[in-house]
C-alpha cells in the first residue's frame, strides 16, 4: 500500500482522537481510577439509575445554623458580581468564596438551572460546591442531559458518580443535604480521607464516601502534604447562570463527634 493512501486514515484517527474526550459513551485518555475498571471522566461507566422524586426538599435553617444565602440578604460572600436578589443568588463572574472558613459541616442548599437554558453535557448548566475550596459536589442539569457519570449532578467530580440520578427538571429547584468531613492529617500525612454524604431531593447519593483527594480535572486526585483544617466554601462559575437559595451550614466542630 502506498503511503499517500494511508494518509487520510491517519488524519481521521488523529481527528477522532481529539473527539474522544469527556463525552457520554466514550472512554477518554485519562488516568485509571484505583479499585474500579473505569478511568477519570469515563463516558462508558454505567449511567446511574434515574429516580423520579417529588422534587426539592426545603428545610428552613435551624437555630444553630449559619445562613450563607437567605431571604434577608447576606454578607457571607466575597464576590459582588454574584447578585443576591430576594434570597436567590445567581452565578456571576469568577468563583465566589465565603468570607468564613469551615471544616466539618452539615449543609443544606437549593439550586436550579434556568428553564430556557440549553445544556449539552458539561456545558450550559454547570456549577459546583467546593468544600474547603477543594472538594467538589457537582451541580449540573441532568434530568435529561447525559454526561460522563463522575461529572453528573451530585458526583464527587472526577471520582465517584452519585448512586442514582435524582435530578429535577430544568427550571425546578433541587436540594442537596450534605455532610462533609474534612480529612485528618498527622504531620504531612493524610491519615483519614475527606468524607461526603449527600441527599439529592431527599434521595441518598453518597454515604460517607471517601474522596481520593482534592478535586481534579482529567487527573487522578491525591492528598497533598499540607492541608488546612478549615477553608472557605467556593461556588463554581462555569459561565452558566445557575441559581442558589436557602444555603445554610452547621459547624460540626461545635459538637462532640464520636
Ligand atoms: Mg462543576
Amino acid at each position: 500500500m502506498k503511503m499517500h493512501s494511508l494518509l487520510p486514515i491517519g488524519l481521521l484517527l488523529v481527528a477522532s482522537g481529539f473527539a474522544v474526550a469527556m463525552k457520554f459513551g466514550e472512554k477518554p485518555d485519562t488516568p485509571q481510577l484505583p479499585g474500579v475498571e473505569w478511568v477519570v471522566h469515563d463516558g462508558t461507566r454505567p449511567q446511574p439509575k434515574k429516580v423520579e422524586t417529588s422534587g426539592v426538599v426545603s428545610v428552613a435553617p435551624p437555630a444553630d445554623a449559619k445562613v450563607l444565602i437567605g431571604a434577608d440578604g447576606s454578607d457571607a460572600w466575597t464576590n459582588e458580581s454574584w447578585k443576591l436578589v430576594d434570597g436567590v443568588m445567581t452565578v456571576g463572574k469568577r468563583p465566589n468564596r465565603t468570607k468564613d472558613s469551615f471544616g466539618d459541616i452539615q449543609m443544606h442548599v437549593e439550586w436550579r438551572v434556568p428553564a430556557d437554558r440549553e445544556v449539552n453535557g458539561q456545558s450550559g448548566g454547570n456549577s459546583g460546591i467546593f468544600f474547603m475550596g477543594k472538594y467538589e459536589v457537582q451541580v449540573l442539569a441532568c434530568y435529561e442531559n447525559k454526561t460522563y457519570p463522575d461529572g453528573q449532578a451530585g458526583a464527587m467530580y472526577g471520582q465517584f458518580p452519585p448512586l442514582v440520578n435524582a435530578s429535577a427538571k430544568k427550571g425546578e429547584w433541587n436540594s442537596y443535604d450534605i455532610v462533609f468531613k474534612a480529612p485528618r492529617y498527622e504531620g504531612e500525612k493524610a491519615v483519614e480521607p475527606a468524607k461526603l454524604t449527600v441527599f439529592h431531593n431527599g434521595v441518598l447519593l453518597h454515604n460517607a464516601k471517601e474522596y481520593y483527594g482534592p478535586t481534579q480535572h482529567k487527573k487522578l486526585a491525591s492528598y497533598p502534604d499540607k492541608h488546612p483544617e478549615s477553608a472557605p466554601i467556593t461556588l463554581q462559575d462555569h459561565n452558566d447562570p445557575i441559581q442558589y437559595r436557602n444555603m445554610w451550614v452547621r459547624e460540626l466542630s461545635d459538637y462532640d463527634q464520636q
